[in-house]
C-alpha cells in the first residue's frame, strides 16, 4: 500500500524510540544522536521524533543530518513536491 504524505506527517511509519510512550520527546529529553525532526507542538513543548541516528549520519548543522533515516528521506534528496512541502504542512497543523 502506498504511504501517503499525511501518514508520514502523522509519524505512523516513523521508527519509534524505545522507552517513553507517546509521540516523540521534548528537546530537553533528547539525547545526542536522536532525531530532531519536529512532529508536533510549539516552542518548548515541541515534540521531536527522537529515533536513533547512526554516528555516520549524525552531523548537526548540515541539512537533514540531525534526522533519522526516515525523516532525512523526507527532508532531503529527490523527494516529491508533496514531500518537500511536508514541513510546511506540519507547521500549519501545529499552528
Ligand atoms: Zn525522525
Amino acid at each position: 500500500m502506498m504511504r501517503t504524505v499525511l501518514d508520514m506527517i502523522a509519524g505512523r511509519d516513523a521508527p519509534q524510540p524505545a522507552g517513553k510512550p507517546g509521540i516523540g520527546r521534548i528537546l530537553a529529553d533528547l539525547d545526542s544522536h536522536q532525531c530532531r525532526f519536529p512532529l508536533q507542538g510549539d516552542g518548548a513543548a515541541t515534540r521531536f521524533c527522537a529515533a536513533g541516528v547512526s554516528e555516520a549520519d549524525w552531523l548537526p548543522g548540515f541539512p537533514g543530518r540531525c534526522y533519522c533515516t526516515f525523516h532525512r528521506s523526507l527532508s532531503v534528496g529527490r523527494g516529491t513536491e508533496a514531500e518537500r512541502a511536508a514541513p510546511r504542512v506540519l507547521e500549519r497543523l501545529a499552528g
